[in-house]
């Protein structure tokens, strides 16, 4: 749930999009973030690019963090003691439990338990006395993803969508950033999703030409000069969309006291990342009791 912020104040949602709420334990926490205005309905009008012609997809609930999808994981990370811009390079035990430590070797502080977050191979990296969590690491698999960030020269006022599925070619999903609520809506912006298979071939193409690229095939496709853009600007994502999910919600190993979870448990996504968090969470609460 990441927003970019451009030298020029532009910001962008450059990973999730938009969360939907299914549960009933994710539509609790939901519904106390609506209520103090965290999170708002994107009432954009959605669409699906299909071969037999466009499909309207508007009526799903789709829903964003205010006034950036980061904003949420601010919210809950809010007095949490927590360091920021920092890799874990390795967790080692050590006579007071695990400690974590840097790349330079620098010790991050040493804990009981360790429970990571990051995507499973990252995870994978980090616990590799744990078999339970070796094991659970090797069934998922995660495929990347280039997000291009546009404002463009000539806004596409005239355009229709909003947001757009789409089945072919570079792009698979695409969105008018400033149309979500508590964005600026008087300055354009987009972000364009490519395929996985796209952003693998281009894996190493520069970031300037990924979001010419992206920006030309979306204009192709709605038969509107692009022209030249005021901002662009692409990320790419190693970890984007978690394709083979571990069937489970979280992976426990209480004799190492090490534990792993996120969207590759359980459930893909912003909906199921909460919901493997917090099924660990109770469970640990549980074990240490
Ligand atoms: C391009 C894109 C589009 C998406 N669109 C949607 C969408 O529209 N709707 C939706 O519901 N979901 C979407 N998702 C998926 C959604 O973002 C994820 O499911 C969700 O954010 C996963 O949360 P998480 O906490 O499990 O992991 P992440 O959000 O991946 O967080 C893992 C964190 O661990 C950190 N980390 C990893 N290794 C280390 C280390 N060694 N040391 C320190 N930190 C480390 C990473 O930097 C990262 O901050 C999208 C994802 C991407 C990338």
């Amino acid at each position: 749930m990441a927003t970019r912020r451009s030298e020029s104040s532009l910001r962008f949602d450059h990973g999730a999009q938009y969360f939907t709420i299914r549960d009933p334990k994710f539509s609790v926490a939901a519904e106390r973030w609506v209520q103090t205005g965290l999170i708002a309905k994107w009432e954009g009008t959605i669409v699906e690019f299909a071969p037999e012609g466009l499909i309207d997809k508007t009526n799903d609930e789709r829903w964003v963090a205010v006034p950036g999808m980061n904003a949420l994981c601010k919210h809950l990370a809010a007095g949490v003691p927590l360091q920021t811009g920092v890799q874990v390079a390795e967790v080692k035990l050590q006579k007071g439990g695990w400690e974590l430590r840097s790349q330079e070797g620098a010790s991050l502080g040493t804990a009981d338990w360790v429970v990571s977050t990051a995507p499973a191979e990252q995870t994978a990296a980090l616990m590799p006395e744990s078999q339970p969590i070796l094991q659970a690491t090797s069934r998922a698999e995660m495929l990347p993803c280039w997000a291009a960030m546009i404002a463009p020269g000539n806004p596409l006022s005239a355009v229709k969508p909003d947001g757009a599925f789409i089945n072919e070619g570079p792009l698979r999903w695409v969105a008018r950033n400033s149309s979500k609520p508590g964005r600026d809506a008087n300055c354009e912006t987009w972000v364009l999703h490519a395929s996985p298979e796209w952003s693998e071939a281009h894996w190493d193409d520069s970031p300037g030409s990924i979001a010419d690229a992206l920006w030309h095939s979306w204009c192709e496709l709605l038969g509107v000069p692009g022209g030249e853009p005021l901002f662009s600007s692409a990320h790419r994502w190693r970890y984007a969309l978690c394709e083979a999910v571990y069937p489970a919600p979280y992976v426990l190993d209480p004799q190492q006291r090490l534990a792993a979870c996120g969207d590759w448990c359980g459930g893909p996504r912003v909906e199921g990342a909460f919901l493997s968090g917090l099924a660990l969470a109770e469970r640990i609460i549980d074990e240490v009791k």
